[in-house]
């Protein structure tokens, strides 16, 4: 009997509900190549839900995300919405999936495919191989420690305040993820922090040296965040997993994210404990500049649903057959605008997504 999943879809803004319609086309497909069947239920986040219900998370959404057994997300933001108080920005939806899904794992591969070399605005000698994975904390830290407000002062002077922060056990779950994820990968892990400077730095140095013990075949490095910013774009393929915490990891992976050439071609994944739903996502944002225009490109959307099927569906072979195809169909030549080169036509989203189907079989 075919195995039956429930997916929550959350298309979200921009150029979310093109990328996403390709995705479930993908995932139909594959479902009936390996058997399996998908109940998805679409819900509302960010500006689309700002627009129907006053709220960026509504509680809809979170009962669906709640009720599955994994999410698949698109984008969320756009102009429309960007001058509206900060609680009830889009942005403001996804942290309240993060944090309500206490989603507190960041996966985001940075993997430069060869056909793809070329896009990388770096040196191909310097890119060629690359191949890492970034561990993000992400419900933790600068982002959500407290206090945190703009209050004013006795002399009457305004004083901005956020606060980073990490308990022990925050730091003991997500370098357990990260140090099982450098297990299943090269056994490299590199923890990067501040601790020259940090207390909270310090403490997570301690912390991730300590585990270090339970996990013997895996070699550890430490460095500081300015001198990782500066590794990774001058000898990226040093790095194998790296851990680090929420803000951090934001800056990080984005620049890990530009050695590969395309923001378009970048799955994600966010973890909570195992049996609760994770959230898979592209790592660009709604691109709005290119919304309903069929530019998008779709493969960071659909290589996310292959990372869901790999990491929440536990389908590997799935999973590896979507891989496969996106690698097939860049042979094939196909490109949409953000991947194209010299010498290769560019594709719509749609094309891409047919192309994708046609790989697939
Ligand atoms: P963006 O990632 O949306 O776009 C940056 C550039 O990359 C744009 O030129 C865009 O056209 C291009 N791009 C992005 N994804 C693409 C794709 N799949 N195919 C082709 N080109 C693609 O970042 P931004 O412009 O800084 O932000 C736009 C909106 O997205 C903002 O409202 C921002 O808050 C939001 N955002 C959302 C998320 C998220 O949902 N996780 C992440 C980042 C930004």
């Amino acid at each position: 009997m075919a195995q039956n999943y429930r997916i929550t879809l959350l298309p979200g803004d921009g150029i979310g509900p093109e990328i996403m319609a390709i995705a479930v086309q993908v995932l139909k497909r594959i479902g009936e190549k390996f058997d399996l069947t998908f109940d998805f239920t679409e819900a509302l986040i960010g500006g689309s839900a700002i627009d129907a219900t006053g709220n960026p998370f509504p509680p809809e959404t979170l009962a669906a995300c709640q009720n599955s057994d994994s999410i698949l997300l698109a984008a969320i933001g756009g102009y429309k919405w960007d001058n509206l108080p900060r609680n009830q920005r889009p942005e403001t939806g996804l942290l309240a999936l993060r944090s309500s899904l206490n989603l507190f794992a960041n996966l985001r591969p940075a993997t430069i495919l060869p056909q793809l070399v070329d896009a990388s605005t770096l040196k191909r000698e310097v890119v060629e191989g690359v191949d890492i994975m970034v561990v993000r904390e992400l419900t933790g830290g600068l982002y959500f420690g407290e206090p945190r407000g703009i209050f004013t002062t006795e002399s009457g002077e305004k004083r901005g305040v956020n606060t980073m922060t990490y308990t022990e056990s925050e730091i003991d779950r997500i370098g357990k993820v990260a140090f099982e994820t450098a297990m299943k990968r090269g056994k490299k892990l590199c923890s990067v922090d501040k601790s020259n400077v940090l207390e909270v730095s310090q403490l997570w140095r301690d912390k991730i040296t300590a585990m270090a013990a339970d996990y013997p075949e895996v070699e550890l490095s430490h460095l500081y965040v300015d001198n990782a910013a500066m590794q990774l774009v001058r000898s990226p393929r040093q790095f194998d997993t790296i851990v680090t915490s929420n803000l951090f990891g934001d800056i990080l992976s984005d620049a890990a994210a530009m050695l590969t050439g395309s923001i378009g071609m970048l799955p994600s994944a966010s973890l909570s404990n195992p049996g609760q739903p994770g959230v898979y996502e592209p790592v660009h944002g709604s691109a709005p500049d290119i919304a309903g225009q069929d530019k998008a490109n779709p493969l960071a959307q659909i290589l996310s649903a292959a990372m869901m099927l790999r990491y929440d569906l536990n389908q590997a072979a799935a999973a590896d057959a979507i891989e496969a195809a996106v690698v097939k169909v860049l042979d094939q030549g196909y490109r949409t605008g953000d991947i194209v080169s010299a010498g290769f036509e560019t594709v719509g989203c749609k094309a891409m997504g047919e192309a994708l189907l046609k790989a697939i079989g």
